[in-house]
């Protein structure tokens, strides 16, 4: 079998491109290796600079004009006339974006698993029958999130990783909360983000190598928190995954990384949908077009860089991250910093 372009991960990053390809007559082949799609732990915030208006209305769960910061010595309401974010089931908008990928002539191998990458060719497992397949590609993306198997075999280190642990608990919640306190969250962050009938409560610690902090730790400091806001979590299902934040580049000649496999999402705030959807989409544009002007793509590698370097700084000492809380929500509340410069968009 042989294809012209094969992207390895159907999250959002893998199947915007395929979408693109698809729509300029390029049939590419999606290989995703869980059989339903969309199944990744989230806390399934969207902002509104970078998605909100892009998702079908019947895809948003809640939205929210109004964000609660707490930090060690505020609690701030930061209202706009507009919702600044709203959340998504990880799930249906899986399904959405695979349905716009196959309508546009995408086809999407599902229940299949890249095992080896060697020269211009994939070997991918069914993982019900363990049946293997050689297929050969012309291009081949890494779409395969942040434990990419394209990455490892581009030879890239990841020297920063985020981590985000989320409970998904059942209750009708309104108030979309965001918590900076270095006791339980060092310079990340803990939240709780309202779905349809469920809530996302969960916390985001940008991991360098030198941060302290360890997941063990942040899981604890978690649960704490979580009791203090009156949420028992002992005995609900966490589930925690990296969040890759190492960019070191999206063109390797015939191969291209996007989405968390090239380290695009947000060092500071683990915000990862939009940077892979953008990715995915300008990656397609370059190869339908290898003179297609990369603009946008630059743009949101200088606001990664930018959102990178926020991360270093306040994981580089317990002082300097007390600080830039307590000076962002000073920012948000008197209106001189607006959310939007906080979200990956560009
Ligand atoms: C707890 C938590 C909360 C988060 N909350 C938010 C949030 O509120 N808002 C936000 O914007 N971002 C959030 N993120 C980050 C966001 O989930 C990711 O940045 C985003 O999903 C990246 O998209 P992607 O397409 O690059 O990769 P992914 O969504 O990770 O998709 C990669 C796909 O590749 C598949 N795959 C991997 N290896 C293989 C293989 N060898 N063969 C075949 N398939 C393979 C996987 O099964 C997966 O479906 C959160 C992350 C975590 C962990």
């Amino acid at each position: 079998m042989h294809f012209h372009t094969i992207i390895v991960g159907a999250g959002p990053g893998g199947l915007a491109c395929a979408r693109i390809l698809a729509e300029q007559g390029i049939q590419p082949l999606v290989i995703e290796r869980h059989e339903t799609i969309g199944t990744k732990v989230c806390a399934g915030g969207i902002t509104l600079g970078g998605l909100i208006d892009r998702v079908p209305r019947d895809l948003v769960e809640k939205s929210f004009p109004v964000q609660h910061i707490t930090t060690h010595l505020q609690r701030a309401c930061i209202e706009e006339p507009v919702p600044i974010i709203a959340t998504v089931n990880r799930v249906k908008l899986g399904a959405h974006m695979a349905h716009q990928a196959l309508a546009a002539g995408a086809r999407i191998m599902s229940g299949w698993q890249v095992k080896a990458i060697g020269g211009q060719r994939v070997i991918v497992e069914q993982k019900e029958s363990r049946k293997q397949v050689e297929i050969t590609f012309d291009w081949l993306v890494g779409a395969d999130g942040s434990s990419s198997l394209v990455r490892r075999k581009l030879g890239l280190a990841n020297n920063r990783m985020g981590i985000g642990i989320n409970y998904q608990i059942n209750g009708d919640l309104n108030k979309m909360e965001w918590h900076l306190n270095n006791q339980f969250f060092s310079n990340g962050y803990g939240w709780i983000f309202p779905h349809g009938e469920t809530v996302s409560i969960g916390a985001y610690l940008p991991k360098a190598t030198k941060t302290v902090m360890s997941a063990q730790a942040l899981k604890k400091g978690l649960v704490s928190w979580a009791r203090i806001q009156g949420f028992s979590l002992e005995r609900e299902q966490a589930r925690a995954e990296y969040i890759n934040y190492d960019y070191q580049g999206w063109k390797f000649g015939r191969i291209f990384l996007i989405g968390d496999a090239a380290g695009l999402a947000s060092g500071l705030t683990g915000e990862g949908i939009y940077p892979a959807i953008i990715s995915g989409e300008e990656t397609a544009r370059v190869i339908i077009d290898p003179d297609h002007s990369p603009a946008i793509m630059e743009g949101l590698i200088r606001k990664h860089g930018l959102h990178r370097r926020m991360a270093d700084w306040t994981g580089s000492s317990p002082a300097f991250n007390f600080l830039a809380g307590e000076l962002v929500t000073i920012g948000l509340r008197c209106g001189i910093l607006k959310f939007s410069k906080l979200e990956m968009a560009i």
